[in-house]
């Protein structure tokens, strides 16, 4: 799948897999949200459920190559 989705502290958030170069910007801030596979791209965390908002924002702002989508509740884009 190119593109992941997960619902994360009340924020939908994105991982566009073919925009992601693996600089792991994204799992150093946030690690509890991100982790590489195995082919050294971004994909979330088994469990995500103790994420806060501030982070996942941080963490997706930190994105060189601006993979990583978020929106909140009612569509809005937050970033990029
Ligand atoms: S910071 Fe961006 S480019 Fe780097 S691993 Fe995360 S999603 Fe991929």
């Amino acid at each position: 799948m190119d593109i992941e989705e997960r619902q994360v502290a009340g924020l939908m958030v994105k991982i566009d897999r073919l925009i992601c170069v693996g600089f792991e910007t994204c799992v150093e801030v946030a690690p509890d949200l991100f982790q590489m596979d195995e082919e050294g791209i971004a994909i979330f965390t088994s469990d995500t459920n103790e994420v806060d908002k501030e982070t996942v924002l941080e963490a997706c702002k930190e994105c060189p190559v601006d993979a990583l989508v978020v929106l909140d509740a009612s569509g809005n884009q937050l970033h990029p």
